[in-house]
């Protein structure tokens, strides 16, 4: 027999035992054709026969309506094993039945809104879960299932309303990940060209979150697309004090809204405090760019050679070293450092800097919403590989 039937007929024993002790307490009033169909029902099931056992099971609750848990219990190790389709039909004619009183029906409804979120048929779910978000006693476990549909369908004004929700009655904080929602909406609102409209989510993601990094550099966006620079470096300045592991990732907005004011040397002077704060490789290369951009080529890998000298990491060196070898004729070295340059490259992009700090997950992009376990601002880029500094 297939370990999942048998996983099934343990609590279904159970079950069987609480039915039994019923019986006995009745059996005065009690018709004896249940335990019949019950059996017959375990019957089918011991001889891998589900559809047979769930019509007999079926049937079997039309008599007699103290087995309504059993089978909610039924259908909910259907639905665990996978078999959705079965607990659905189980669920189904539970809720169908006009006899049920409101305590068994919300019951009744609860597993079948779960069949239908596990099956993906989420507008389905959404309106039991919304009908079942009335009754106190399942208020909580309806809004969290309602979250994951909003959240998972990106509607975000609705995932919002539900955090609020949820962050009045129960004990976990929702506001990092409303901040998020509000992020994800004014990310629309940027790219349709209505910016005042997405700073308007931005101050709602601040009221929630001060610190909300993401919102921050949406600013610095917001402003440096308006063309006022002056404002968008304020705001970079800011995120550098409050952040500084968040810089590299704009880096090149930075860069853009010093260039605007022509202001390099104040570029160099942000660029070089951020590195003392977080030896980011992206703000080595773009250190490293601007002295070539201004010196020429040799002076640009001589800085960068001073910077991977202060700053070790293997993303510098490739680049050191890629630099390099374009330059280097075919004798020996030059052959040298073009193959250290590939190996370098395998290491280099194989590597994960991305971290997820509540899963594990790893990833060389950044992802506001981790993919593995679908929290909010959970991902961290890690400093890479560290060569030992040289003594
Ligand atoms: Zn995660």
């Amino acid at each position: 027999m297939d370990p999942v039937w048998l996983l099934l007929l343990l609590p279904l024993a159970a079950a069987g035992g609480w039915y039994m002790a019923m019986n006995e307490r009745n059996r005065t009033t009690r018709s004896r054709d249940l335990p019949e169909s019950y059996f017959k029902g375990l019957s089918f099931l011991l001889n891998e026969q589900p559809d047979k056992a769930l019509r007999v099971f079926l049937e079997a609750v039309e008599v007699d309506k103290e087995t309504v848990e059993m089978h909610l219990a039924l259908g909910n190790l259907f639905r665990r094993l996978g078999e959705v389709g079965r607990a659905t039909r189980i669920h189904q004619n539970l809720v169908a039945r006009s006899d049920l009183d409101d305590s068994l029906r919300s019951m009744a409804l609860f597993e079948l809104a779960q069949d239908y979120f596990k099956a993906g048929l989420f507008d389905r779910a959404e309106n039991l879960f919304q009908e079942l978000r009335q009754v106190s006693e399942y208020r909580e476990p309806a809004c969290r299932f309602l979250l994951q549909i909003y959240d998972q369908e990106k509607e975000w004004k609705n995932a919002i309303w539900v955090a609020e929700e949820l962050g009045r009655f129960s004990e976990q904080d929702y506001s990092s990940t409303i901040a998020h929602y509000n992020c994800e909406l004014a990310e629309g609102a940027i790219s349709e060209g209505n910016n005042q409209i997405a700073e308007g989510y931005l101050e709602s993601a601040f009221k929630k979150d001060m610190k909300c990094i993401r919102a921050v550099s949406l600013s610095g966006r917001i402003a440096s697309m308006r063309g006022n620079h002056a404002h968008a470096i304020a705001i970079w300045s800011g995120l550098a004090h409050s952040a500084p592991e968040a810089i590299g990732e704009v880096v090149g907005h930075v860069a853009n809204s010093y260039r605007q004011l022509g202001d390099k040397k104040s570029l160099v002077k942000f660029l070089e405090s951020a590195l003392e704060k977080n030896p980011d490789p992206r703000i080595i290369a773009k250190l490293a760019n601007l002295t070539g951009q201004e010196q020429g080529h040799e002076a640009g890998q001589t800085k960068l050679l001073e910077l991977v000298r202060k700053y070790p990491n293997l993303e510098s060196l490739y680049q050191l070293m890629s630099n390099d070898h374009r330059g280097l004729d075919s004798s020996q070295q030059g052959k040298d450092i073009s193959t250290m340059a590939e190996l370098l490259s395998d290491v280099v992009e194989a590597g994960k800097n991305y971290h997820c700090r509540q899963c594990g997950f790893q990833s060389n992009a950044l992802h506001w919403q981790c993919p593995g376990c679908k929290g909010w601002g959970t991902i961290r880029r890690q400093s890479g590989v560290k060569l030992a500094p040289s003594p």
